[in-house]
């Protein structure tokens, strides 16, 4: 339920109806507004008294919110989330911020001399896998907290922020540590003890949607990190199972125009891990671009025929300048621009 503010409901009034929540024994969530201050009701079991909460003074109007989700839903907050980044990327504010990087970090050469090369070309954003979820044991499981260390250190030479997967409890604490965002990924969109840690870490959480989630459950996923109070959630369309084995997985470029609608919060595509082939990732990310999504997560290699994980779906480096001129034209066409890059503002 949210508690809708008249415009000039004095901060007394706003919290009376805090008060009042409390006493009712409910949690009162304050969001403040450009125009109204709203007041969520978080833990609402059906019998919240509404007609003594709007009879409160300064209150305009008392919203039941329609959706399961409920603080990541467009009702509970009209304008859109803005992530912002310490070196000033924001995501959801109208830029496309471009996330690129090999899928699993190498050695030091592999990623500070990728990290240059994708920081001039455009990106701001680095990625990098230090602890990998892979299908089998015996697969490369990644450098752990010796690659957290790489990339921060890429952090330090380029600028760019660092976007890196969690897996467990465990690692999560160590990449909030490090990493500017903690992401969640299609493999633990619904681990529900992580996503409440996530929620808990105080960092932005990049949560990618399972590979067989409805839009609802990926929304219902990301309003458990909310529900920790956690707003800087950033979304991630990475594609999903289908019949059809021509591509690793199906980019559902739909859900971009859907979550738009119905979330508040930034969504992305990664065509990397949305198609598992390299010659049709340009393609949709130039896609989902035209599509409006917020911004884009590209694999990108320096030497893909030799990545530890993969390696198929990796953009060679002169590839990823040639996507990033492509999607600027694309933007542009749709009164959008790329997020400005960190090698112009040296
Ligand atoms: C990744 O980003 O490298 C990854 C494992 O992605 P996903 O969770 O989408 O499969
Ligand atoms: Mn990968």
């Amino acid at each position: 339920m949210l508690v809708v503010m008249r415009h000039d409901a004095s901060e007394d009034e706003v919290q009376g109806v805090v008060d009042t929540i409390h006493e009712l024994g409910y949690e009162a969530c304050p969001i403040p507004g450009k125009q109204r201050t709203a007041i969520g009701l978080i833990g609402n079991d059906g019998k919240v008294p509404a007609d003594r909460i709007e009879a409160l003074p300064g209150v305009m109007q008392v919203i039941h919110v329609s959706q399961p989700y409920k603080q990541v839903s467009r009702e509970w907050s009209p304008e859109p989330t803005i992530v912002e980044l310490a070196n000033g990327t924001r995501i959801g504010a109208g830029e496309v911020v471009v996330m690129a990087g090999p899928c699993s970090v190498e050695s030091e050469a592999q990623i500070l001399g990728i990290a240059h090369r994708l920081r001039d070309a455009g990106a701001t954003i680095l990625r990098g896998g230090a602890f990998k979820p892979r299908t089998s044991p015996y697969s490369f499981q990644g450098m752990g907290e010796e690659g957290l260390k790489l990339l921060a250190r890429a952090r330090e030479e380029t600028g760019m922020a660092i976007v890196t997967e969690a897996i467990d409890p465990e690692s999560l604490a160590l990449v909030a540590k490090y990493a500017d965002i903690i992401q969640i990924g299609a493999r633990n969109m619904q681990n529900f003890s992580l996503l409440r840690h996530a929620g808990r870490s105080g960092k932005p959480v990049l949560l990618k949607r399972g590979m067989s989630a409805t839009i609802t459950e990926f929304l219902m996923s990301a309003e458990y990190i909310l529900a920790e109070g956690n707003r800087q959630v950033i979304l991630c369309e990475r594609g999903v199972r289908s019949f059809d084995t021509q591509t690793r997985n199906l980019l559902d470029l739909t859900a971009i125009p859907v979550v738009q609608s119905l979330s508040h919060l930034p969504i992305i595509a990664d065509p990397s891990h949305g198609t598992g082939v390299r010659a049709k990732v340009i393609p949709m990310a130039r896609a989902a671009v035209a599509a409006g999504a917020d911004g884009l997560m590209v694999e990108v290699h320096p030497d893909p025929e030799r990545a530890m994980s993969d390696g198929a779906q990796s953009l060679y480096p002169d590839q990823f300048g040639e996507m990033m001129q492509q999607i600027g034209t694309i933007a542009e066409a749709i009164g959008r621009t790329i997020s400005p890059s960190l090698a112009a503002a040296r």
